[in-house]
């Protein structure tokens, strides 16, 4: 099984070129940057453990992602939510339905204070140092990368949510990270920076307005459709539009510094299936 070494593609979009690390393709099941998060616990083996118990949203990439892994390594996986809505309970999509299919036991309601030693607690989004690990791999895939294409001049984006990743990809690599705030809002993002390193954290771009995560925008849509005719590659909804919003402005601002643009394609496209549907009944009418 392949979880490693994605490749790196180059695209043109709107007259700009960039590279893409497909971290989308590294893995039909288990993909994206929870693949590179959760990498620690793939390998390693954790003898006592028998169960791993998070909490989240129920269309949670990471929840996908750890019920896969908990497939793969035998474990059984409790995941804790506030709140299913009905109407996903009657008609489960994207995540929760292929997390239910790996043998997810979804819970609703308070997570224990404590875990006996047999459980394994991982934070929501998996905001761990743990991540660290599998980030370092990515990070050494883009460095080589850059090596053997002489390329000095490197500028990486990629959104955040808890921003795990873009924080250990700038604590791994010699070229500035770039990121944008997709969960509240850039302090927000930086009290979760500080929850896990001291100093050396990405570039945070600010966004042209306020968005809240999971709403509806015209222009999330727009985006998404432009990047998939114009590169053939399909990009996430929650986070990539916003991202390849900011990425775009903050390029326009660079012209003529002879930089090389790479954007990480962090996958979470299962989520994509009811983030489709609900834009297509509110904006294709
Ligand atoms: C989880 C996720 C993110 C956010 O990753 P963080 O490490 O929490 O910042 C971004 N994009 C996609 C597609 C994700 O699934």
């Amino acid at each position: 099984m392949n979880y490693t070494n994605s490749p790196i593609q180059k695209i043109t979009f709107n007259n700009q070129e960039y590279f893409v690390k497909r971290d989308d393709l590294l893995n039909s099941d288990f993909s994206g940057n929870k693949a590179r998060k959760f990498y620690y616990y793939l390998i390693n083996d954790f003898p006592k453990i028998k169960k791993v118990v998070t909490f989240g949203s129920a269309q949670s990439n990471a929840m996908y992602s750890l019920s896969v892994l908990c497939k793969i390594k035998g474990l059984k996986f409790d995941y804790y939510v506030d709140h299913i809505a009905s109407f996903l309970k009657e008609n489960p999509v994207g995540n929760y339905k292929f997390a239910l299919d790996f043998g997810m036991n979804i819970i609703e309601g308070k997570i224990p204070d404590s875990f006996d030693e047999e459980t394994l607690f991982i934070s929501e989004g998996g905001a761990v140092v743990e991540a660290s690990f599998g980030i370092k791999v990515l990070a050494d895939e883009i460095k080589s990368w850059a090596e053997q294409n002489s390329i000095k001049n490197l500028k990486i984006f990629l959104p955040s949510g808890t921003g795990t990743t873009a924080l250990y990809l700038q604590k791994y690599l010699p070229f500035e990270v770039l990121t944008c705030a997709c969960v509240g809002d850039e302090d927000y993002l930086k009290k979760q920076f500080e929850e896990l390193e001291k100093d050396n954290f990405p570039t945070i771009v600010k966004k042209e307005k306020k968005y809240h995560f999971g709403k509806l925008y015209k222009e999330f849509y727009d985006i998404h459709k432009e990047l998939l005719k114009q590169t053939n590659i399909e990009f996430d909804l929650l986070y990539d539009s916003l991202a390849w919003l900011c990425f775009e402005k903050y390029v326009s601002t660079q012209k003529n510094k002879d930089y090389t643009f790479l954007y990480i394609h962090q996958g979470g496209l299962l989520g994509n299936i009811s983030m489709l549907e609900r834009y297509k009944h509110k904006f294709d009418k």
